[in-house]
């Protein structure tokens, strides 16, 4: 999920992962779409009359939209992103392939209402979100990195579901794709990101005993973006200031679905969240 918008680095944006030739893309008649991984509310969505969705097809995605320039850049991006992401999870296999996910994209406002209101357990703030193999991307923001940073993000999402057998603690799952959401579209346009501007001082996060434990947003709307910038600066701080070793064996063990906390304290050395707490305090301060 992301909220209403908000280098070249170890984790994943390997340079190779962006030499790929752009991706083949092809318009496909309503009755060529494959409905397989669609929910009952999926596929309401696909047989409304408005918005008049046309579908584009590449390799791991099927887009519905109504307008072809937007969608084939969205087409185009979230496959290089699927390829960088892919690319950090050496170890695990697209267990979806070759079907294909499915991506909604909604560009008007009305319409993004009513998903957010005809979805049940979706927070009012939601401004795009993935569930199983669908991404219902909203364009919004202002400018092209703003609405391919959300792209980027919700990409996170959609290829842990493809990769990964277990879901992820929230704090990670969103931290990274926070991360991605900073870096990949930077990354893909050859643009470098300095690590100081993506990490400036946190003045305020949430307690990192409360990150582990969440496994439901905040309540309070006026946390949910503090709880996002904490998971991202956490993530941060163990991709950047850490030994990359660490990170691949914390993150193995949480992907094979070991609890997250004990593996992240055992791999990284701290006797107690406190003591991680203390590092981390140096990093986001
Ligand atoms: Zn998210």
């Amino acid at each position: 999920m992301v909220i209403g918008r908000v280098a070249v680095l170890a984790l994943g944006l390997a340079a190779g992962a962006w030499a790929a030739p752009p991706p083949a893309m092809l318009d496909v008649a309503p009755e060529a779409v494959d409905r397989a991984p669609l929910l009952p509310a999926d596929v309401g969505w696909l047989d409304r009359p408005a918005p008049g969705w046309k579908h584009l097809q590449t390799e791991h995605f099927v887009l519905h939209h109504d307008q072809k320039i937007f969608a084939a850049k969205v087409a185009r991006l979230g496959e290089q992103f699927y390829a960088a992401i892919s690319a950090d999870l050496p170890n695990l296999r697209d267990r979806a392939a070759p079907a294909r996910s499915h991506i909604f994209v909604f560009r008007d406002p009305r319409d993004w209402q009513s998903v957010v209101a005809g979805t049940p357990g979706l927070e009012p703030w939601t401004a795009s979100f993935v569930r199983g193999q669908v991404m219902y991307l909203q364009e919004t923001g202002t400018g092209v990195a703003d609405k391919m940073e959300t792209l980027a993000h919700e990409m996170t999402h959609l290829v842990f579901n493809r990769f990964l057998p277990v879901r992820l603690p929230l704090w990670l799952n969103e931290g990274l794709a926070e991360y991605y959401g900073e870096f990949a579209y930077r990354a893909a346009k050859g643009m470098g990101q300095s690590r100081r501007d993506a990490f400036r001082p946190l003045r305020h996060w949430t307690p990192l005993a409360d990150l582990f434990a969440a496994t439901d947003y905040p309540a309070d709307p006026a946390e949910v973006a503090r709880f996002y910038a904490t998971s991202k600066y956490l993530v941060g701080y163990l991709l950047l200031k850490q030994p990359r070793d660490r990170w691949d064996a914390f993150f193995g063990r949480a992907a094979a679905g070991e609890p997250a906390l004990p593996a992240l304290l055992e791999t990284y050395g701290w006797a107690d969240v406190a003591a991680a707490e203390q590092d981390f305090a140096r990093f986001a301060r």
